[in-house]
């Protein structure tokens, strides 16, 4: 059949406007200029040395306030820069793209302390904390994991019990904490969002609040920074101890018993964040290995000539294009205040954390013994991609949730 050339199909007005759905606006636009050269300035010139020391740059992410990015979804009236969830994934994928460790210190402060606290704390404690921690003043973190339990949040045993005069006791240990401790002395991070059983319901399963826990409580301190990870080696990691922590009833978050419904609603914006820091590992990864494929040559060719070479590099194309459509678009349908986009927020995270593995270790074959070493960045992608299919959520907990979110709403598959 031949083609028919000569019927034509108008397209409606407004056709051949490209929507990009990774800057929907300008503004969206302007942020990720703004951060993609405060990133060429600042970021990348550190990240080798961070990772290979194992440290975390202080200075580096208290900067960031002067950027408006630390209370990125903050309101205004308490210093953040009330921007959406495509704002969010555009700052973690541009800082990811540089420097994943770095990332991820971010992301543990602005998403799951900064984000928690404005949509799911008092007027009176947002307005006490909130202008600290978006300026930088104060750095947060969130501790929900704890040595015996991860994937099984209900299995945690960290307890609260209150006292006579309103004041909480927090006894336990929470483990894997970014930001838990801010140096290598173990000081211990400013403000921390803790979740501790409260009871046990009528069903005999744990009730959850949340306190925030600031420096200088008694019996609140640092167990230990974890060392030698993998990767994400740029971010710290500690295990925190509260031993009879006293906690005054003013930083108890929402009511007794309620945390829950604040954990599921901020662990959604978590996973896009998450999926965000994949996203950027991707394309960076995808950017070495293509100028190396350009620059080698190999048997009188370039190596981009081959097949085999071009199997990675298309290959890792197409996964990084499907990658960031699916997690634009689920950004854009995010509203930050509610939940109900735990289908997608696992979906992207899903599939981009082990995608963005898959494309670091194409680079690093593309890019063969310079693949292997520092200076050329993919194997500190490559490490540091792997934590992505664990922290905020192994993969099989993803796989776990969708299956089971597509029995109660089948229908989602055909709208
Ligand atoms: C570098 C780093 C930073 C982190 N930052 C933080 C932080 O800031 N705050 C915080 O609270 N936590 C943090 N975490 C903890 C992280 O979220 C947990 O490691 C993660 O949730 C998994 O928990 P776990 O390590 O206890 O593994 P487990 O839950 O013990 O899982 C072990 C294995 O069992 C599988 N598994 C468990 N249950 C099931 C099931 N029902 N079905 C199938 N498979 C199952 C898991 O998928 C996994 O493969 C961090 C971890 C790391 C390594």
């Amino acid at each position: 059949m031949k083609p028919n050339t000569k019927k034509q199909i108008h397209p409606p007005t407004g056709w051949g406007q490209v929507m990009d759905i990774a800057n929907p606006s300008e503004e969206h636009q302007m942020l990720r200029d703004m951060v993609r050269d405060f990133v060429n300035e600042n970021v990348e010139p550190q990240a080798l040395e961070f990772d290979r020391d194992e440290k975390f740059n202080l200075d580096l992410l208290r900067s960031l306030g002067e950027l408006g990015l630390l209370g990125i979804t903050a309101s205004e009236e308490y210093g953040g820069s009330g921007l959406d969830a495509v704002a969010t994934v555009i700052v973690h994928e541009e800082l990811s793209a540089s420097d994943p460790g770095f990332a991820l210190a971010y992301l543990a402060h602005s998403m799951l302390f900064v984000n928690n606290l404005e949509f799911n704390g008092s007027d009176e404690q947002r307005s006490r904390i909130l202008p600290k921690v978006c300026s930088g003043e104060w750095i947060g973190a969130m501790a929900m994991s704890e040595p015996d339990a991860g994937t099984d949040v209900l299995g945690l045993s960290t307890t609260a019990d209150q006292r006579e005069d309103g004041s909480w006791v927090i006894n336990g240990r929470k483990m894997w904490i970014t930001n838990g401790c801010i140096d290598d002395e173990g000081t211990a991070a400013d403000v921390v969002w803790v979740y501790a059983r409260t009871g046990t319901n009528s069903k005999g399963r744990a009730e959850l609040s949340t306190f925030l826990v600031e420096n200088g409580m008694p019996g609140y301190s640092v167990g230990q920074k974890i060392i030698d990870k993998t990767g994400m080696r740029a971010s710290n990691t500690a295990e925190l101890v509260f031993e009879d922590c006293v906690v005054p009833a003013a930083n108890l978050v929402g009511q007794v018993g309620d945390s829950m419904i604040h954990m599921m609603r901020n662990l959604e914006i978590e996973r896009l964040t998450l999926a965000a820091m994949s996203l950027g590992i991707a394309r960076r990864s995808l950017h070495e290995m293509n100028k190396y494929a350009t620059e080698r040559e190999a048997f009188g060719s370039r190596i981009r000539d081959f097949g085999q070479m071009q199997r990675y590099i298309g290959e890792s194309w197409a996964k990084y294009r499907a990658m960031r459509s699916y997690i634009y678009d689920t950004a854009n349908n995010m509203g930050l205040g509610n939940a109900g986009q735990r289908l997608d927020s696992d979906g992207v995270k899903l599939f981009a954390t082990t995608a963005a593995k898959e494309i670091a270790d194409a680079a690093m074959q593309v890019m063969g013994g310079y693949g292997y070493v520092a200076e050329y960045v993919v194997e500190r992608l490559w490490r540091d991609s792997k934590l992505l299919e664990i922290g905020g959520g192994t993969i099989e907990s993803h796989q776990k949730n969708i299956t089971r979110d597509l029995s109660k709403s089948p229908e989602v598959i055909n709208d």
